[in-house]
């Protein structure tokens, strides 16, 4: 739906008015590579992609904030002098806990208005269309009442309305891609400190195509856990070597090749070494990608998803049979699994003319082989979160 069709549709549902239609923007991300390294103080490096929440909103003249979706039946409204009272356990929690947060900058509307969203992204497939709908509400919300347009800022607390208000418990890098994310860059980030900067990402003739393998996750919460813990322990021996160490990922794959020995177990031993080496591809991607070398971005892609699937053992059956069959297709740079593991989905770097007889192929081997109906989306590489003007 263009932006002149969806804003008949609002006017269709709110009716007219004389006060102007605006009309904001937030794409959905996906992470390139880094994967399981930001709770080791390493690098993720996600980009936005080129769909995502579009948000119609027109201020009203009384005090009545309302709410809908094209995407979900449920209509919320509320006034702007006691809105976040009542969690409603619907998906307009998210937009009210933007604005809980916004009003603790001192940013609360004024006024009432009629908001609709429209979601180009897949719910709970991966490619964050919760942060989506965060980012878009926060920005418009931002420059209808004058708030500062700081999309750091933006992105902390939209990460604290899904984590306060809605109740999820999750990190930064979502947000992040999506209120920072440019044209033709992808974002190298450090979640901790918020340390981050725009790497060229010019994909030319190629597409990023992510594939939801639709396995249901099991185990996620538990096998997370005990990552952690593990690669606790092994910074915890590596510290009687090197007391300055903070973080594994500090250390270069040279530096730990010396140090290794000092883990005794195995399985900890192969949790760090992955860490470790993790941070370093996506250190070299940034090379890579600087320099528009996307033979070699591929081949850290292809890398990243071996030692998720060998040395930290995140990937499953259904991931690697996925990236297996994108592998076999002429045209294909790299294909990864992308965000926690046991499921989810895939990333893979095709070339334009390759995606018809990826989607065909692999789709159909995967569906033989696993017995599961995948999902596919091709995307570019697209800009964060900013207002539309026109109607294109
Ligand atoms: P994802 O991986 O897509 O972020 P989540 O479960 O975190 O999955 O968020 C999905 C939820 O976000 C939906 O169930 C819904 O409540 C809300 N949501 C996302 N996009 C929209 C939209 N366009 N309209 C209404 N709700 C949305
Ligand atoms: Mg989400």
């Amino acid at each position: 739906m263009n932006t002149a069709e969806l804003k008949q549709k609002f006017i269709d549902k709110y009716g007219d008015s004389s006060a102007e239609v605006r009309v904001f923007h937030a794409p959905g991300r996906v992470n390139l590579i880094g994967e399981h390294i930001d709770y080791n103080g390493g690098y993720v490096l996600p980009a936005a992609l080129e769909f995502g929440t579009t948000l119609i909103i027109r201020e009203r003249d009384d005090d009545q904030i309302r709410l809908a979706s094209t995407n979900m039946p449920y209509e919320g409204q509320t006034s702007i002098r006691d809105f976040g009272q009542n969690k409603t356990e619907e998906w307009v929690d998210y937009p009210i806990g933007v604005l809980t947060e916004l009003q603790k900058i001192g940013v609360v509307p004024t006024k009432g208005y009629d908001l609709l969203f429209h979601g180009e992204i897949p719910n709970g497939s991966g490619l964050s269309s919760s942060a989506s709908l965060e980012v878009v509400t926060g920005y418009a919300f931002l420059s209808l009442e004058n708030g500062p347009l700081d999309t750091v800022q933006l992105a902390v607390m939209s990460q604290k309305a899904e984590n306060n208000y809605v109740g999820v418990n999750c990190g930064i890098m979502d947000q992040f891609a999506v209120a920072n994310g440019a044209q033709d860059h992808a974002i190298l980030l450090m979640c901790d400190t918020l340390e981050y900067k725009k790497v060229p990402f010019v994909t030319g003739s190629y597409k990023l195509v992510i594939g939801n393998t639709n396995k249901r996750r099991g185990l996620v919460d538990s096998a997370y856990n005990e990552r952690r813990s593990q690669c606790e322990e092994a910074l915890s021996i590596l510290k009687q070597q090197r007391p300055e160490l903070n973080y594994l990922a500090q250390l270069t794959p040279e530096q730990f090749e010396g140090l290794q020995g000092s883990i005794q177990d195995e399985t900890v031993r192969r949790r760090a070494k992955h860490v470790v080496e993790e941070n370093a591809r996506v250190l070299a991607s940034v090379d890579a990608l600087s320099s528009n070398d996307l033979v070699q971005f591929g081949q850290l892609m292809n890398q990243s998803h071996d030692s998720l699937r060998d040395l930290y053992e995140v990937s499953c059956l259904e991931l690697d049979v996925m990236v297996e069959e994108a592998r076999q297709i002429t045209g294909t740079l790299g294909a990864r699994m992308t965000g926690a593991g046991f499921g989810g989905c895939t990333v893979s770097l095709v070339h334009e003319d390759s995606v018809d007889q990826f989607l065909k192929q692999v789709g159909t081997n995967y569906k033989e082989r696993t017995g599961l109906e995948a999902a596919f989306y091709v995307c570019n590489v697209g800009d964060g979160v900013k207002e539309l003007k026109g109607d294109n």
